[in-house]
């Protein structure tokens, strides 16, 4: 069984297969999710896993699982699975590369009439890009009850479309209520959309975890005057206060590392003019980390500063907290498992914490679940230009393999 590896080639030229529907000039893909695009799509990778003797089932929100029986019926399956809808100036391999990695371990099992305890799933979940349709990672969301089918259902295109309506009109709205689905174990195979893999020379990336994230307004009030008349000791200097701020934004993400983050992106100054002192300034702050406790210390930290800065400078300085996400600690079993089939296939490797969100968070809320990063072209996805190598997309996938099959346990004989 140690031997055992998938078909790198046939991975490869499905992705590039599935990659014609959609394809732009650039080299990149346009599937927004829901369009006759995403049905061509959905149906060539249905078809694929119904000639590899799949059964298929498709729920109320368009998720599709593809189901190769085991020798136990009573044993809940081992799903692999990701998305098939792109960006509107996407990639060939983001999502799509999870989906048919795990078409090509059904496939690999096939070749060599492996039979395994528990099912082996593919899946593809609805949305996951959230482009066309808001919120993103739809499919997975509604499936482990992060929100409600009828909220998924109302989401409208910018044409006014509504989700409902288009998963009927593709022929997608399935039968199965969401969630209905047991899951023994997910694992999901993403190209890593960041540059570490890549710096550090490394072939797979072994998750533990997503970040969780902290989003903030913070708004500085002070007073516009003239830059010559006013003297430096009667300012009220917006923008003086705010860049305190937004260094100790930067200061907190460095005293809690490896994962801390600290970004200020946004940033807008009242009036904006030269010779004017800012009376107000209005700017983001984005704060992750890998631990709840220590992002909350983050948390803190921060209100601590705008408390003491606000006594300080006798400025206005409020601050709201507009989104928030825990981190998503991977199942201890499953990030074991990766890690182990890839020391026994002997690939280079490294933990790398996911910066962004894959479906693999919400299938986590229901059942055990990791990742397998694999390095992508300069870390650049989103982009037509995204790219990744045949054999780090293969490896991926024979990890993935095993990681399964460790899982769903292999039938002697
Ligand atoms: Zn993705």
């Amino acid at each position: 069984m140690n031997e055992l590896r998938i078909n790198g080639e046939r991975l490869w030229s499905s992705l590039m297969e599935l990659a014609q529907i959609g394809a732009t000039p650039k080299g990149g893909v346009k599937r927004l999710t829901l369009t006759d695009l995403d049905r061509q799509g959905r149906d060539l990778v249905t078809g694929w896993a119904r000639e590899a003797g799949m059964s298929i089932t498709v729920d109320q929100i368009g998720n599709v699982f593809m189901r190769r029986e085991g020798s136990n019926p009573s044993l809940p399956p081992v799903m692999t699975g990701s998305h098939i809808d792109t960006q509107p100036t996407g990639g060939k391999f983001d999502g799509n590369y999870g989906v048919l990695a795990g078409i090509e371990v059904v496939r690999t099992l096939n070749d060599l009439r492996i039979r395994t305890e528990a099912p082996i799933e593919v899946a593809f979940w609805t949305n996951e890009e959230g482009s066309r349709f808001v919120p993103v990672m739809m499919g997975s969301g509604v499936f482990c009850g992060a929100f409600t089918l009828e909220h998924a259902y109302s989401a409208k295109d910018v044409e006014g479309k509504s989700v409902r309506e288009e998963l009927e009109r593709i022929g997608y709205l399935g039968d199965q209520v969401p969630g209905q689905h047991p899951i023994g174990a997910y694992f999901e195979t993403h190209i890593e959309q960041g540059p570490v893999l890549e710096d550090e020379g490394k072939v797979i990336g072994v998750v533990p975890a997503v970040m969780g994230l902290s989003w903030y307004d913070c708004t500085v009030s002070g007073m516009e005057a003239h830059a010559g008349p006013t003297p430096m000791h009667l300012r009220r200097d917006a923008l003086q206060v705010a860049t305190r701020i937004m260094q100790e934004v930067v200061a907190i993400a460095n005293r809690y590392p490896p994962y801390g983050r600290g970004t200020v992106g946004m940033v807008q100054v009242f009036p904006n003019s030269r010779n004017v002192i800012p009376g107000q300034v209005k700017f983001s702050i984005d704060l992750r980390n890998v631990n709840d406790e220590l992002l909350n210390r983050m948390h803190e930290d921060m209100l601590a500063f705008i408390d003491r800065t606000r006594g300080e400078s006798g400025l206005g300085i409020d601050i709201e907290r507009v989104s928030y996400y825990p981190p998503c600690p991977f199942h201890p079993d499953c990030v074991d498992a990766v890690r182990k089939a890839t020391e026994k296939l002997g690939y280079s490797t490294m933990d790398v914490v996911s910066g962004a969100g894959h479906d693999a968070i919400y299938a986590a809320r229901v059942a055990p679940a990791g990742m397998i990063f694999v390095p992508c072209k300069d870390g650049i996805s989103h982009n037509e230009i995204e790219d990744a190598k045949p054999e780090h997309l293969e490896a991926g996938c024979n990890v993935l393999l095993h990681a399964m099959l460790e899982r769903a346990r292999v039938v002697a004989g």
